[in-house]
């Protein structure tokens, strides 16, 4: 009989993975990180029995939390990365030339550590890219301590339970607005609405006091389960307004092949349904 993680994130609805392979499970000082080998999705990460990332499905999120900001912007330099210890972010930001320096701020070494060995199609070497800083801090006083300056922010933690809670406040997003160089954009790995309107309302209803252009853009991740997740996004430039015509040029110079993400996906990403547009404060 094989063994079945049940996921526990939400209170009355869970999904299972069934487990081919247990390849790491160990507390750290934060959580309690497994990696196990899975029919469907290849290797998956939990953290506290929650899915983070699947070898299978990571590129639909890691792709539209990366490419959407940078595409839009335009001319982003600076980017900073806000948890992302699997790699897969910096990953995707990485693969644009044009990006000079990307801080990953990471509050679990352990994360990194074993990433590198257990899952290392996620970060493809991205640890290694010299444009990379890694920070092993607690985002939340890295946002208020940083002297700032980037173009792109992207909130890549987990949900607001445990570490990644103090990554949802209204504190914490104001230190990511004073972070922002003029111009510059923040998203945020923001849930699923359908499980967890809540946590989007909030989050827009600080996005909406903090930026004149406060919305969200959805794409459904097989693994973030009870359908589409959304991304927050904020930010006082016409970026949102960039036309398909400009993100495929764009698109096209920067040379990247992929799985999920493409300038007419970019656009309609934002067409929110009802229920995700009713949750705008
Ligand atoms: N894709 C996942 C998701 O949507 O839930 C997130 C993946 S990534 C593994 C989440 C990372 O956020 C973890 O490595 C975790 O250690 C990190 N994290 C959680 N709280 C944090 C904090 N306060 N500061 C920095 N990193 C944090």
């Amino acid at each position: 009989m094989s063994d079945w993680i049940r996921e526990s994130l939400h209170p009355d609805y869970a999904q299972s993975l069934r487990v081919d392979e247990m390849l790491y499970d160990s507390e750290t000082d934060h959580q309690r990180l497994k990696v196990f080998q899975n029919g469907t999705f290849g290797r998956v990460l939990t953290l506290d029995d929650v899915v983070q990332t699947t070898e299978g499905d990571n590129a639909i999120y890691h792709e539209m939390l990366t490419h959407v900001p940078i595409l839009a912007h335009g001319a982003a330099r600076r980017v900073l990365i806000v948890g992302g210890g699997d790699g897969g972010m910096a990953r995707e930001v990485l693969r644009h030339r044009t990006v000079e320096h990307v801080t990953m701020v990471e509050i679990d070494a352990g994360v990194v550590g074993f990433s590198k060995e257990y899952l290392p199609m996620l970060s493809q070497g991205a640890f290694d890219d010299p444009r990379l800083d890694l920070v092993i801090a607690d985002g939340a006083d890295f946002m208020r301590e940083t002297a700032g300056g980037y173009d792109v922010i992207i909130i890549d933690s987990t949900d607001p339970i445990g570490p990644g809670e103090v990554l949802f406040t209204d504190t914490f997003y104001g230190h990511a607005k004073r972070a922002l160089a003029p111009g510059g954009i923040l998203v945020t790995q923001n849930g699923v609405p359908f499980m967890q309107g809540e946590e989007l309302t909030n989050t827009m209803r600080a996005f909406q006091a903090l930026f004149s252009d406060a919305t969200c853009y959805i794409a459904t991740v097989p693994t973030y389960a009870g359908g589409p997740m959304a991304f927050g996004w904020g930010t006082d430039g016409d970026a949102r307004a960039t036309s398909e015509d400009v993100l495929k040029a764009r698109f096209d110079a920067a040379g990247i092949d992929c799985f999920y993400y493409t300038p007419a996906v970019h656009r309609a990403a934002f067409a929110l349904p009802g229920y995700v547009d009713r949750l705008m404060p």
